[in-house]
């Protein structure tokens, strides 16, 4: 099973559940697929899950050194 996050044409969204990314195009060419608030068909993919970008983003572990900083650190390079 695999979830999406689903938006209409009237920007409401909500989560919707596939067996698989295959399923959803079917779904959604055969119009199966409506928003749960207005009925609207007219359905695309939203934007998926926030916490992607976050743990992305998150910074380097702080090596420990007193004069650690700006990246100049020889510590910083080892894991
Ligand atoms: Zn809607």
């Amino acid at each position: 099973m695999i979830v999406f996050s689903l938006q209409c044409s009237k920007n409401h969204s909500f989560d919707e559940w596939f067996s698989s990314s295959a399923d959803y195009d079917t779904q959604k060419k055969s119009k199966a697929i409506a928003c749960p608030t207005c009925g609207d068909k007219k359905i695309e993919k939203a934007l998926m899950a926030p916490s992607v970008g976050k743990s992305a983003a998150a910074p380097a572990p702080a090596c420990g050194a007193p004069a650690c900083g700006n990246g100049a650190c020889p510590m910083s390079g080892v894991r």
